[in-house]
């Protein structure tokens, strides 16, 4: 693969302070240097920042390759060939926006991840939970309550009851490659009968998924928006909160205590808000948006005053997807620019646990990184809107 220069540029990367424009230099994919004093290899490609930053790869820690509808119904209905080769698309473009990790946290399947290893398409590192787990009638039950139909095993949300069920499933997943497992473990936006707050799930079920997750040395992440689901979930031995919108004080001293990350999803919230007619958001689903979206700024100022350690997430789905950068200034909106690039870089990488691999620029690290033509810091705006140069294991994607 060879070696590649970034030169001439300020380097914004979680616990390093900032500086003068220096050089990061990859060889054979990952960062060997990171300096002012870097000697460039005879024969590197070098690629000059003119003064901008570099920050290390994006991570979103919550996607759907598959969320290619905002009907979960139509979703798990079309052919997967379909749903996979809008999915190829979908990880393109998030590629291409910064992203050169995604954690897919409700689809994906060993057969996508294998395309992905292979170069078939061009596309982030990819890890997936499979299909997230939902109770019947839960957020991941898409099924109009008019028809008659069998509940649903699709490529997004399966409807699984009872422990021994959900082991038999947890266990499936893993057997199959998945990174984690995804519970829902409280109401959700798209899904068309389950009130919002409720949790889902006994703690006997979330109990079995994280014990057979833990076992294999990884863990559950759940979605869940009110206290009562969230402390439902960690509780049961759940290790991630996504979207956590409803959080009060008490549950995010409980998650700091516990330890357990938070995801926020500002991103779709607000798309959902602006956009929601055009992509065929229902009239249920709208309302339940509405009880969302003020509070999650809300969640993350409460979650940081409490000492949880916060992620990065999106959550769009359908035409929505080309709203990911979106997410970052909402978030930049509440934290600032270096808190919001440290959630959607090391923390993330700290979440899948890949914070020996990926989230910094540091030596021995892979070189996945994106180019700014300008000062990040001191421009934010350049995040979600400035041309960019993406680096993907120290080739420049093209
Ligand atoms: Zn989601």
């Amino acid at each position: 693969m060879g070696a590649l220069a970034v030169v001439n540029a300020r380097v914004l990367s979680a616990g390093r302070p900032a500086g003068d424009p220096e050089t990061v230099l990859s060889v054979d994919g990952l960062i060997a240097a990171v300096g002012s004093g870097v000697d460039v290899p005879r024969g590197a490609a070098v690629l000059d920042a003119g003064g901008g930053s570099v920050t290390p790869g994006l991570i979103d820690a919550h996607c759907h390759a598959y969320g290619v509808s905002l009907s979960l119904e139509e979703m798990e209905k079309w052919p997967l060939s379909y749903v996979a080769l809008k999915a190829a698309r979908r990880l393109e473009g998030a590629l291409r926006r910064g992203f050169t990790t995604i954690r897919d946290v409700a689809g994906g399947d060993p057969g996508l991840a294998k395309a992905i290893r292979e170069g078939v398409i061009a596309a982030p590192r990819y890890l997936w939970t499979g299909p997230a787990l939902s109770q019947t009638g839960g957020h991941g039950d898409g099924r109009n309550p008019l028809y008659r139909e069998p509940d649903c095993c699709g490529c997004s949300t399966n409807t699984v009851d009872g422990a021994d069920a959900i082991r038999k499933r947890v266990r499936e997943l893993l057997r199959q490659g998945a990174h984690a497992i995804k519970l829902l473990t409280s109401g959700g936006v798209i899904s068309p009968t389950d009130p919002l707050e409720v949790p889902q799930y006994t703690p006997e079920e979330i109990a079995a998924a994280a014990y057979e997750a833990n076992r294999r040395g990884t863990y559950v992440t759940a979605h869940a928006y009110s206290p009562d689901a969230i402390v439902h979930s960690i509780s049961n031995g759940v290790r991630c909160v996504e979207h956590g919108n409803l959080l009060d004080p008490p549950t995010a001293a409980l998650m700091a205590e516990r330890g357990v990350f938070l995801v926020p999803t500002l991103a779709t919230y607000d798309a959902m808000d602006r956009r929601g007619s055009e992509v065929g958001l229902t009239d249920v689903g709208r309302a339940k948006n509405t009880a969302v979206l003020d509070a999650g700024k809300q969640a993350i100022r409460l979650a940081r005053s409490a000492g949880v350690r916060i992620g990065f997430g999106t959550d769009l789905m359908g035409g929505l997807e080309d709203e990911q950068l979106q997410g970052l200034r909402l978030q930049c909106e509440v934290e600032g620019i270096e808190r919001t690039i440290e959630a959607a870089t090391a923390t993330n990488a700290a979440i899948l646990r890949l914070d020996r691999e990926v989230g910094r620029i540091e030596p021995g690290l892979a070189a996945d990184l994106v180019v700014f033509g300008g000062d990040v810091r001191a421009d934010p705006e350049l995040l979600w809107e400035g041309h960019r140069q993406v680096v993907l294991g120290g080739a420049l994607v093209s």
